[in-house]
């Protein structure tokens, strides 16, 4: 690249970067602490995201996320995907993406069925009832749930706004072009709609309006993705073959082990950082470094044969989401706790009712509630099992 002056700028290089990055990231913590004080029950923002945030102490989530990391399950992945690749790994296959299943009709075929079936905003609305009940949805409570959401379209991409008080109704936007509405905005929609039915469950049929929700952000994406997976069969398509749900199942548990080797150095960092006030930007950098080495060494080296990888310090969600990244692991648990209770349940609206109306308790009683066991990795774990079993006999 070259500037007006004509002088070269931006040229790749391999000199070492400013430690800008863990300067913010100081900052960061520096702040949080200037609320310890106030917060004798909870004296450091590690302890307010996990027991008042999370409500799952710091304790558990390590042992669940160890229980991913050291699951004899990710040496059997690891081979298939070397098989699949024809080569021995390499660190970056931590992100190997082989396993997203591909569908039998391409996205313009899938546009054209949706944008025939729904020209605007409006044709989706009406057609919200005839959706609820081909997921299972009596009649009755389909209609009752469709009667309190509003289809608006989008002018960014999709959103589920859920009302605050039961007169109003909950807002499910996403993208219609003048075309009509595309599979894209079609697949965003059905995730918005899990959305809305969970809000309008949660604030209108609970007991109390001041548990009025989900626990977590986790449960609601959960419950949202149900919806989401059978979007084909609602547009009167086939649902995707045993390949394919076995493939994503190994899609997502593969995301989950390589997430949670990062939720755990995030974790690591911020213990680093309440041990060392002092430390500078520098001091901070070599020690995050060192940090995801040592979980890289533990939990990848014996599957990746190399040593010293930082790849797990990469995430910029660490500078600035304040111990965020766990989330994305117990996202994925929490996912598949819901998911494998629906496929024993049978058919997806009872189950879906039953579960959103228990309201805002804390996660581990609100899945005990749901599924009859706390918040845990047991059914990832259970259908990466069955998932590979499958794949190996085909
Ligand atoms: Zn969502």
């Amino acid at each position: 690249m070259k500037d007006a002056d004509g002088k070269s700028s931006a040229q790749p290089t391999d000199a070492r970067e400013p430690d800008t990055r863990y300067e913010v990231l100081l900052k960061t913590f520096l702040a949080s602490r200037k609320a310890d004080p106030y917060s004798p029950t909870a004296p450091t923002l590690i302890d307010r995201r996990f027991d008042e945030d999370r409500e799952i102490p710091e304790t558990r989530v390590k042992a669940m996320l160890e229980q991913i990391l050291t699951s004899p399950l990710v040496a059997q992945t690891a081979q298939l995907i070397q098989s699949r690749l024809g080569r021995p790994l390499e660190p970056f296959d931590v992100w190997y993406n082989g396993f997203r299943p591909g569908s039998q009709y391409t996205e313009a075929q899938l546009d054209d069925i949706v944008a025939r079936k729904y020209p605007t905003p409006e044709a989706y609305q009406k057609d919200i009832p005839n959706l609820l009940m081909k997921l299972g949805f009596a009649p009755d409570r389909a209609q009752y749930v469709a009667s309190n959401i509003v289809v608006d379209p989008a002018r960014g991409s999709g959103h589920a706004m859920g009302a605050e008080m039961r007169e109003a109704k909950a807002h499910l936007r996403t993208r219609v072009e003048k075309t009509g509405m595309n599979y894209k905005g079609f697949n965003i929609a059905v995730h918005e709609m899990g959305h809305n039915v969970e809000q309008t469950f949660s604030l209108n049929d609970i007991d109390y309006t001041l548990l009025q929700g989900v626990p977590n952000t986790a449960f609601t994406e959960a419950l949202a993705f149900v919806f989401q997976g059978h979007d084909l069969e609602l547009l009167g398509l086939p649902a995707p073959d045993a390949k394919a749900q076995a493939d994503k199942t190994l899609n997502d548990f593969w995301g989950t082990y390589e997430i949670a080797g990062v939720g755990l150095v995030d974790m690591g960092v911020w213990h680093w950082m309440y041990d060392h006030p002092q430390a500078t930007p520098k001091e901070l950098n070599d020690a995050t470094v060192q940090i995801a080495k040592n979980i890289w060494n533990r939990y990848y080296a014996p599957v990746f044969h190399k040593k010293d990888v930082v790849l797990l310090a990469v995430y910029s969600h660490m500078i600035d989401a304040f111990l965020y990244l766990p989330d994305y692991s117990i996202g994925h648990m929490i996912a598949f706790q819901i998911e494998e209770q629906m496929k024993k349940a049978g058919a997806i609206g009872p189950e879906f009712e039953r579960m959103a109306k228990m309201g805002r308790v804390t996660p581990d009683l609100w899945m005990e509630n749901a599924t009859g066991r706390p918040v845990g990795p047991e059914a990832l774990l259970e259908a990466t099992q069955k998932a590979l079993t499958a794949i190996s006999q085909k």
